[in-house]
C-alpha cells in the first residue's frame, strides 16, 4: 500500500505555529491537499495528540504522534509513534528536560492544548521553543525505548539541523534523514546511497500542509510497518500532494 504522508507538522501548541493550526484545522487541510497520512510534532509535547488522533479520524486520514526535539547542540529532531499515549510518555519526560523558563505568549506565542472541536483546554506555562539538557547521542536510545522512530529533523538546514550545528553527520544519525525539498538533489548525492531521505513539510501555518512529502510503499500503516519500509528504500520524497 503506498501512502503520500506529511509527518512533521506544528499545531498551535507550539509556540512558532499558527493559533489556527488547530488538529482539527490541520486534518481538515491535510484531507483538502491530498495527504493519505500525517503526524503531529510540537516542540517538545504531544498534548494535542488525543485531539489530533480524533480529527484525523473524523477526515479518514492515517496518523502518527509525536514531537520535535531540541538537543542540547540545538539539533531538531523527530520522534514518531503509534498512538498519543506513547507520544505523551516521552513529552512528560522532556517537559522536565526543558529550562524551567516561562512564555510569554506576547512574545514568544500561545501554547494551546486544545480539543478536538477548537477549544482551549489548556497553555503551557514552560517556554516549549528551548533546548532540552539531552546531547544528540542519548536521543535515538530514547527515543526507541518509549517505543518510537527517531529522524533526525532538516539536516540540511543553515541552523537547528545535525550538519550545521556539528559540522558532520554522526552514526548516531541512524539510517533515515529528513532533509528539506530544494535541497534534496544535492543531498541525495552526499546521503542517498547510504541512508533512507524523507521530505515533510514543517508546516507551522495552514496553507504550507503538504509543501513537501514522500511516498511510503508499506505492508499497512503502523509504526514498524513504516519503519521497515523506509529502512528498505520503499520511499520517495520530494513530492506535493
Ligand atoms: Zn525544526
Ligand atoms: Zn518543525
Amino acid at each position: 500500500m503506498k501512502f503520500l504522508c506529511d509527518f512533521h507538522l506544528h499545531s498551535c501548541l507550539s509556540p512558532c505555529g499558527s493559533l489556527d493550526m488547530s488538529p482539527s484545522a490541520i486534518a481538515r487541510a491535510a484531507k483538502k491537499a491530498g495527504l493519505d497520512a500525517i503526524a503531529l510534532t510540537d516542540h517538545h509535547s504531544a498534548l494535542n495528540a488525543p485531539a489530533f488522533a480524533a480529527a484525523c479520524r473524523r477526515e479518514d486520514l492515517h496518523a502518527l504522534y509525536g514531537m520535535e526535539i531540541c538537543t542540547a547542540e540545538e539539533i531538531h529532531c523527530l520522534a514518531l509513534f503509534d498512538t498519543p499515549e506513547a507520544a505523551l510518555g516521552l513529552g512528560t519526560f522532556l517537559y522536565d528536560r526543558l529550562p524551567d523558563f516561562p512564555n510569554i505568549p506576547d512574545k514568544l506565542g500561545d501554547q494551546a492544548v486544545v480539543d478536538e472541536s477548537d477549544g482551549v483546554l489548556d497553555l503551557v506555562p514552560r517556554y516549549l521553543g528551548n533546548a532540552t539538557d539531552l546531547s544528540f547521542i542519548q536521543l535515538p536510545g530514547l527515543v526507541a525505548a518509549h517505543g518510537g522512530l527517531f529522524i533526525p529533523a532538516h539536516i540540511d538546514r543553515p541552523a537547528f539541523g545535525v550538519l550545521a550545528q556539528l559540522g558532520l553527520l554522526p552514526p548516531e544519525s541512524g539510517p533515515i534523514l529528513e532533509v528539506t525539498r530544494h535541497r534534496l538533489p544535492e543531498m541525495q548525492s552526499l546521503y542517498g546511497a547510504s541512508r533512507t531521505l524523507v521530505t515533510f513539510s514543517d508546516a507551522h501555518r495552514l496553507a504550507d500542509i503538504g509543501r513537501a512529502a514522500t511516498l511510503i510503499e508499506a505492508d499497512g500503516f503502523s509504526l514498524s510497518a513504516l519503519r521497515d519500509a523506509l529502512l528498505a528504500r520503499r520511499a520517495t520524497p520530494g513530492l506535493r500532494p
